[in-house]
């Protein structure tokens, strides 16, 4: 299996995602494969509760080649994975136990500069820096920060809409224009929604409600970021001060 999610499976009224360490856990393996003719995208679900894997889940893919990106983002009950070879998303659905191949927005093809994230509520979203300008992969204009929703029309179709269009050189206040060949989205944090970008020579935190920006540090080249959270229980009530 190429890629995986781990899951707090605690549903118990109260129960805080954080410290979740010995609560019980949902783990979902993802792969692409390719059988005879045929290229599918598959998965499976194990219970720490039930100890047991669930059944692999399946659905079609257009072409072979196609592999899943790492790593996912849970919005509401359900997982997606950007796929690479095909400008999809793979979602998984926990409550109906669906796996399917969705389409990305147009402007949002190329990996490192795409990241689904949470729009609203539980509403999925992606988040690609992109030309307003071309659909060039590495044009000369100055990359915007766009930002889609998934919404469905009038006829029941799931459509992208534009929900932000972002100038990041205003938003960051750089003194300079930025460069699409220097410009990638590294990595969206569900817990607290921000993006994390490399711009140039420095690595930027993007709050997507808030909007608001904060140099992180600067290094001439990125092309992994790990994000970290750690968590702590309240005790003693003092200490909340
Ligand atoms: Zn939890
Ligand atoms: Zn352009």
């Amino acid at each position: 299996m190429h890629t995986a999610a781990v899951l707090c499976s605690a549903g118990e009224q109260g129960h805080a995602h954080g410290a979740c360490h010995s609560s019980s856990f949902k783990v979902v393996v993802v792969d692409c494969y390719e059988h005879d003719y045929d290229a599918v995208a598959f998965a499976s679900v194990y219970s720490s509760e039930t100890g047991v894997w669930g059944d692999l889940l399946s659905t079609p893919l257009p072409y072979s080649g196609i592999t899943v990106v790492n790593p996912s983002t849970l919005v509401g009950n359900t997982l997606h994975w950007l796929l690479s070879g095909y400008s999809g998303i793979l979602e998984f659905d926990f409550d109906r136990q669906t796996l399917a191949v969705i389409n990305r927005p147009p402007g949002a093809r190329y990996n490192d500069r795409v990241q689904i994230v949470q729009v609203d509520d539980n509403g999925v979203g992606v988040s690609a820096l992109s030309c307003a300008h071309c659909q060039s992969a590495y044009c000369s204009h100055q990359p915007c920060l766009h930002i889609c929703d998934r919404k469905v029309d009038c006829y029941g179709v799931a459509v992208w809409v534009l929900r932000k269009s972002i100038d990041l050189q205003k938003l960051l206040g750089l003194g300079f224009k930025i460069e699409m060949k220097r410009s990638r989205i590294l990595r969206y944090a569900e817990d607290v929604r921000a993006l994390f970008l490399w711009l140039h020579s420095s690595l930027f935190m993007i709050q997507l409600e808030s909007m608001q920006p904060k140099e992180l540090f600067k290094s001439d080249n990125v092309y992994t970021y790990y994000p970290f959270t750690s968590f702590y229980n309240e005790g003693i009530s003092g200490l909340k001060q």
